[in-house]
C-alpha cells in the first residue's frame, strides 16, 4: 500500500491523504486552508479531481471546512463517504449560510449525492476495508479511520482530542474496534505546546455553571457547531436555573443532534431537560433585528439567562436593548480576536468589547494524552499531519516510537518507510 499526503506535512488546515494499492485510489479529506495562512490553493491531483476516477473515493473525517470544504469542487461521480449526523449538521449550516455565500447552495448539492457509513460497521472499497470510528472533536460525528490493504493497517485519526465528555470511551473503542496497528497517521495541531494539558470539557462545564449562577446575565460566544460546548453551556445553564436563548438556527443545530439516534445521544448531556432550549423569534418587520418585547426584557431581568450570541449586527442590537449587567465570555479560540492575528475576527472582537472572560478549551489533542494513545495502538511507525512543526513532533515522540516526518506531494511505499525514522 502507498501512502501519499498531497498536503498537510507542514500545515494545518486543507490536509489531503491519498491510499493507493492495485490502481485503486483512496482519499481522506479534501479541505480548504485556513484563512491567513500560507496558501498553496486549489490542489489537482489525479484520481481525485480529475483524471481516471473509476477506482477512487473519498472519506470526509468530519464537517470543519479544513476538512470538507472544497468538495464543492470535486466531480459529481467521485464516491464521497461522511457520518450521517455530521452531513446532516453540514446541511443545516449550509442552508443558513447558503444566500450569504454561494458555495454553500453547491455545498447542499453535493450532499445530496454523499454516502454515508456507520460507527464500527466495516466497509470495503476495491481492496481496501475500512472501518470508522467515532472520536471526540470540537466537531460532532468526527470519525477516525482503520484502513487495511495489502495486509498493512492504518489508523488515521483525523482531527480529535482525549479530555472531551466522550474520550473516557476511547481506549475501550480502540481495543474493541482497532486493535493494534502497523501506522498512525496523526494529528499534531497542538504540538507548539508539548508541555500544556487543556482543561478537561467536563472541568470548563463547572466552571460555566458556577459563572451562571453568579451572574444573571451571560452572553456567550461560541462557534455554532462545537455541538458538545453547546450543549455542556445548556446543561450548565439548566443547572444554574437560568433560560437559555439561541436563534432558530442554532436551536436547528440542537434539534439535529437530539433527533439524530446517534449513540452518543443516549448520553443525558445531548437530551433535554425539563426546559428547552427557547428560540429568539426575528422581528417580522426588520429581519435584521430579533422581536424584543417589554415582557421578554422582564423575564431576561427577572430569571436571568445565557444568551448564546454571534459576532453581527442582529445579536449586537439584541444585546443593547436587554436591560442590565452582561457578562460577556468568549468560548472559543482567542486568536479570533487577537489584533495580528491571521484569523483576526474584527466583527468578534468589537462585539465582544474590552471586558470579557475567555472559557475555552482546546478541540485537539495535547502530547501527554497522545503518548498515551500511541501505547494503546502500539504502531511501527507514526506519520505526523495536520501540523506546522512535524519535526517538534518527532522530537517529542522519538524516544518511544519510530516518528516518519513526509514532504507534500511525494508518494512512499508505507512498509518500506522504516528507513526514514527520525
Ligand atoms: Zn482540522
Ligand atoms: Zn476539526
Amino acid at each position: 500500500m502507498d501512502i501519499k499526503i498531497h498536503r498537510g506535512t507542514h500545515q494545518i488546515g486543507g490536509s489531503v491523504t491519498e491510499y493507493e494499492h492495485h490502481g485503486w485510489h483512496l482519499f481522506v479529506d479534501y479541505g480548504e486552508e485556513l484563512p491567513g495562512g500560507p496558501k498553496t490553493g486549489d490542489l489537482q491531483v489525479e484520481c481525485l479531481t480529475h483524471g481516471d476516477l473509476s477506482k477512487s473515493a473519498l472519506l470526509i473525517t468530519h464537517y470543519h471546512g479544513d476538512h470538507i470544504g472544497s468538495i464543492v469542487k470535486l466531480p459529481k461521480e467521485l464516491p464521497i463517504y461522511m457520518g450521517k449526523v455530521g452531513r446532516d449538521i453540514q446541511r443545516v449550516l449550509s442552508n443558513h449560510l447558503k444566500t450569504k455565500i454561494e458555495a454553500h447552495q453547491l455545498m447542499l448539492e453535493r450532499l445530496e449525492y454523499v454516502y454515508t457509513f456507520r460507527e464500527g460497521k466495516v466497509f470495503k472499497f476495491g481492496p481496501f476495508s475500512i472501518m470508522p470510528v467515532t472520536v471526540d472533536h470540537s466537531a460532532f460525528d468526527a470519525y477516525a479511520f482503520k484502513i487495511v490493504a495489502d495486509g498493512v493497517s492504518v489508523f488515521h485519526t483525523g482531527d480529535f482530542r482525549l479530555h472531551g465528555f466522550r474520550s473516557g470511551k476511547t481506549p475501550d473503542m480502540l481495543q474493541e474496534y482497532v486493535g493494534e496497528v502497523d501506522y498512525v497517521v496523526c494529528e499534531g495541531t497542538n504540538v507548539s505546546r508539548p508541555e500544556a494539558a487543556s482543561k478537561e470539557e467536563y472541568r470548563l462545564q463547572k466552571d460555566f455553571e458556577k459563572l451562571f449562577k453568579e451572574n444573571k446575565g451571560c452572553v456567550v460566544y461560541l462557534s455554532s457547531t462545537n455541538i458538545d460546548r453547546l450543549f455542556s453551556l445548556y446543561q450548565a445553564a439548566q443547572k444554574a436555573h437560568r433560560a437559555f436563548y439561541v436563534d432558530e438556527y442554532q436551536k436547528e443545530v440542537m434539534d439535529t443532534v437530539v433527533n439524530s439516534g446517534s449513540i452518543w445521544t443516549k448520553s443525558k448531556l445531548y437530551q433535554y431537560g425539563k426546559h428547552e432550549p427557547k428560540s429568539l423569534i426575528y422581528d417580522k418587520y426588520d429581519k435584521n433585528s430579533f422581536f424584543v418585547s417589554d415582557s421578554f426584557k422582564n423575564a431576561l431581568s427577572e430569571y436571568g439567562y445565557v444568551l448564546i450570541a454571534r459576532a453581527n449586527p442582529r445579536f449586537d442590537k439584541l444585546i443593547e436593548q436587554i436591560p442590565g449587567e452582561k457578562k460577556r465570555v468568549l468560548s472559543m479560540w482567542n486568536g479570533y480576536v487577537k489584533e495580528g492575528s491571521n484569523a483576526y475576527n474584527e466583527n468578534l472582537a468589537k462585539s465582544l468589547d474590552e471586558d470579557f472572560d475567555y472559557m475555552h478549551t482546546s478541540g485537539h489533542v495535547d502530547m501527554s494524552d497522545l503518548r498515551e494513545f500511541f501505547r494503546l495502538l502500539h504502531p511501527k511507525g507514526i506519520i505526523p499531519i495536520h501540523t506546522e512543526k512535524p519535526e517538534a513532533f518527532a522530537r517529542v515522540f522519538c524516544d518511544e516510537w519510530p516518528i516518519i516526518v513526509l514532504n507534500d506531494g511525494v508518494n512512499h511505499d508505507i512498509t518500506c518507510l522504516g528507513s526514514k525514522y527520525i
